[in-house]
């Protein structure tokens, strides 16, 4: 397998030479030349299989330099009842009392209780792996909101040749997820908390990743949203969500997906590549449509930062979705000269508008369909919810429920995905039910816990000040 640029400008790669890059050089994304296929007789012999036996199904075709059983035993340290609360990894319950054919997949039992510690958690161990067969060390530089930030430091905390340096606005996120990323008081996990808002941090980052010299000299890296390794671990539980809610392999089942970047429902349309017999993919969005707006219409609009609302499902206030130049990519027939003229008008700032194009015709074969919600909306589906099963899901995973809800056809089964816990985004539970969502095992206390952490100006060369006395 080999990997090449969404722009057409990056000759083919393999998985670890991908692996621990950010964009290709071209500025595109890394995307594999073709896509593996399972077939009917394939997807028999799947069904059978515990998590990580079906990880390890999913996730080799796409990885050929990595000798087959290495890559067996990271996905074996990696899924493990220990980290993810059982052996199933991503169990599936039902919500049927909420509605007919309604199920939810909950992949947020990991360590930071948000469903990216499924890929990040698998991410720790691989690029340990990679980095000690290269003999190389590696400084991660991140800005977080929330939920990217607590994962990344969760799965790379403890981990050889690799140190974590992760801005967070100062006094900007959830008091949960404050405690959560402070309280790591492991040596290589650094916490440095900006005066100034998440876009502050945000820079900080591009101004660091664009002094070349600074990053060759201190190694610095990234786990952001548009790892390619990062989709393909989620990839998985979409297989083994559609395992759990069927007897054979000829039942189409639809996934609902709240949606920021693109990762998590990009990961769905590559199962249905694959031939997982995926009927649609719904979108959900909050307020911030930009991707809703596509789907609708054809005319994606990126907008910029002053116009991204903040929200009640704050992962998924984004403008800009990373991840979609992946999927115009495919409806475009692989044409990297088309995705990048599209986006040389984006990174213009500028909207592409593809109604009436053949790339737009495409999209009903790809099974997408689209919806939006609001804060009221949020509300009234954690309402429903609990009342129809007395089960409290979080906002984001409202959002998802809530467009399933809208666009589910008679007869219908749709899996949502459930992609936080409620304990991290307490308020707006009070705010919907009058209660305190009750805090999962461990995590009873946090805010008590010793912390860790340094608070800085906004100011780039600062933060490499800092980074050249603490680096790996
Ligand atoms: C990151 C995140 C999302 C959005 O997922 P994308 O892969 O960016 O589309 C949704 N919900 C929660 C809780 C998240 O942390």
């Amino acid at each position: 397998m080999r990997y090449v640029s969404t722009r057409g400008g990056m000759p083919p790669r393999a998985f670890l030479e991908i692996l621990l890059e950010g964009l290709a050089p071209d500025g595109g994304l890394a995307v594999p030349q073709s896509c593996p296929r399972f077939d009917r007789q394939a997807l028999d012999r799947l069904r059978g299989l515990d998590y990580r036996a079906l990880a390890f199904e999913v996730i080799s075709p796409f990885v050929d330099d990595i000798p087959h059983g290495e890559l067996r035993g990271m996905i074996d340290r990696t899924y493990t009842a220990a980290a993810f609360g059982s052996g199933d990894i991503t169990p599936l319950s039902s919500l049927e009392a909420v509605e007919p054919g309604l199920r939810l997949l909950e992949l947020s039992n990991g360590p930071t209780l948000a469903f990216k510690d499924v890929a990040m958690q698998w991410l720790g161990h691989l690029f340990e792996y990679a980095l000690a067969r290269r003999g190389e060390t590696l400084n991660i530089l991140g800005a977080t909101s929330g939920d990217t930030g607590s994962a990344a430091e969760y799965a790379m905390r403890g981990k050889h040749g690799i140190r974590v340096f992760m801005l967070s606005p100062h006094g900007g996120m959830s008091p949960f997820q404050t405690a959560q990323m402070f309280s790591l008081t492991d040596p290589n996990i650094h916490n440095i908390a900006i005066r100034g808002v998440f876009d502050d941090c945000q820079d900080i980052v591009k101004a660091v990743g664009t002094d070349l010299a600074f990053k060759a000299r201190w190694r610095i890296g990234t786990v952001n949203s548009i790892n390619w390794a990062r989709l393909l671990a989620q990839v998985v539980y979409y297989f083994k969500g559609y395992f759990a809610a069927t007897r054979g392999n000829d039942e189409p089942v639809s996934f609902a997906v709240p949606s920021g970047n693109f990762g998590n429902i990009y990961a769905g349309h590559v199962a249905r590549r694959m031939g997982l017999p995926i009927r649609r993919l719904m979108l959900a969005t909050n307020e911030n449509d930009v991707l809703d707006e596509f789907f609708r219409t054809g005319r994606y609009r990126p907008r910029g930062s002053a116009e991204t609302r903040r929200t009640s499902s704050p992962s998924m206030d984004i403008s800009k979705a990373s991840n979609f130049e992946r999927y115009v990519f495919d409806i475009a027939g692989a044409d990297g000269a088309r995705v990048a003229a599209l986006w040389r008008e984006v990174e213009a700032g500028r909207a592409f508008d593809l109604a009436g194009s053949p790339e737009f015709a495409r999209v009903p074969d790809t099974g997408f369909v689209s919806g939006a919600s609001s804060h009221a909306d949020r509300l009234r589906t954690i309402r429903e919810v609990h009342a129809a099963t007395g089960r409290i899901v979080d906002t984001h995973t409202a959002d998802g429920i809530k467009v399933a809800r809208e666009r589910r056809e008679p007869g219908e089964t749709v899996i949502c995905l459930e992609t936080a816990q409620p304990a991290k985004f307490e308020d707006t539970i009070v705010e919907a039910l009058g209660l305190r969502p009750p805090r999962p095992q461990g995590f009873e206390s946090i805010e008590q816990a010793p912390r860790r952490f340094e608070v800085m100006d906004a100011d780039a060369s600062a933060v490499k000040r800092y980074i050249e006395t603490h680096a790996s």
